[in-house]
């Protein structure tokens, strides 16, 4: 049985999620939150009768803040951290990631986020694409998946209940007991082409239950990967408009669009204020911007 975590993430219910797995070798998380949500992870193990101690490995989709910012404080207590790749040499020194998140967030880094200390080298294994690792009679298979970040891994799980995909921010994200995506667009290696590829890696994997970090589990996800795609193609078309114009005009340009478009699909406007700040639009501007800098191309 696959248990959810809520974090509590910006003091906000399923904002973003850790997923309890108990396998017979002993208790596996995939995703951990951020550090800032450290005492909300423990009170949700605890609830689940579990506890630090007791998480044998942790798998990360990838290592923003928001997904692997706890696997310092995991490790601590003795758990393994399995990630892509390109991302492992971030957990074992999180100096660079930790000070372009500061840049970013200045002080609200401490509330919003925390930063990431650092986990013992011995204690990080880097996945590579189809990579699998056997816990117990559970299979994990690293699956890779970029296009919001460079070193982005699904992760596919073959247990004795089913196939499930844990899709980190590569399905998007959505308005919590909704089906409408929002899409996390951000610097610095937001990249469409590659986005779409991932989706159709999901796609590919026929995976019964589809469980997604901003959040939770969706069965019968295949029209939510279709507004996905959608919605990519539609947000990067809109961005790219805003080339020339001040950011904080594009933010509202682009916030208003967004709520309409809420609108058409019987959203409440409240529930995507909540959901999608200004920060969310600022860093989709930036994202999408930078990458037609560097040579992208619309769809
Ligand atoms: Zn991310």
């Amino acid at each position: 049985m696959i248990s959810t975590l809520d974090l509590g993430f910006r003091d906000l219910p399923r904002a973003a999620g850790a997923f309890l797995l108990k396998c017979t070798q002993g208790h596996v998380l995939i995703e951990c939150g951020p550090a800032a949500c450290w005492k909300n992870l423990v009170d949700e193990l605890h609830r689940h009768d579990s506890s630090p101690e007791q998480i044998k490995h942790l798998f990360v989709t990838h290592i923003h803040l928001d997904h692997a910012g706890a696997s310092g404080l995991l490790a601590e207590h003795g758990a393994r951290v399995h990630v892509h790749p390109r991302g492992a040499r971030h957990l074992i020194d999180p100096t660079k990631l930790n000070a372009s998140a500061r840049r970013v967030f200045g002080p609200s880094l401490d509330t919003e986020l925390g930063v990431l200390t650092a986990c013992p080298e011995e204690l990080v294994f880097p996945i590579e694409n189809r990579e699998s690792i056997t816990i117990g009679n559970v299979q994990f298979t690293a699956l890779e998946t970029t296009g919001h970040a460079s070193h982005h891994h699904c992760w596919l799980i073959k247990h004795p209940d089913g196939n499930h995909l844990f899709s980190g921010d590569a399905a998007g994200m959505r308005l919590p007991g909704t089906r409408f995506p929002t899409l996390p667009m951000v610097p610095p290696e937001f990249d469409l082409k590659q986005w779409m590829r991932a989706i159709q890696t999901i796609r590919e994997t026929d995976a019964d239950t589809l469980w997604m970090t901003h959040f939770d589990r969706l069965t019968d996800y295949t029209s939510f990967l279709d507004s996905v795609e959608q919605s990519l193609l539609d947000e990067t078309r809109l961005i790219s408009t805003f080339a020339e114009r001040p950011l904080l005009d594009s933010v509202q340009t682009y916030r208003t669009w967004h709520e309409q478009r809420a609108v058409e699909s019987d959203i409440d406007p409240a529930l995507l204020t909540a959901y999608c700040n200004e920060t969310h639009y600022q860093a989709n501007i930036t994202g999408v911007l930078r990458w037609l800098d560097r040579g992208g191309s619309l769809l």
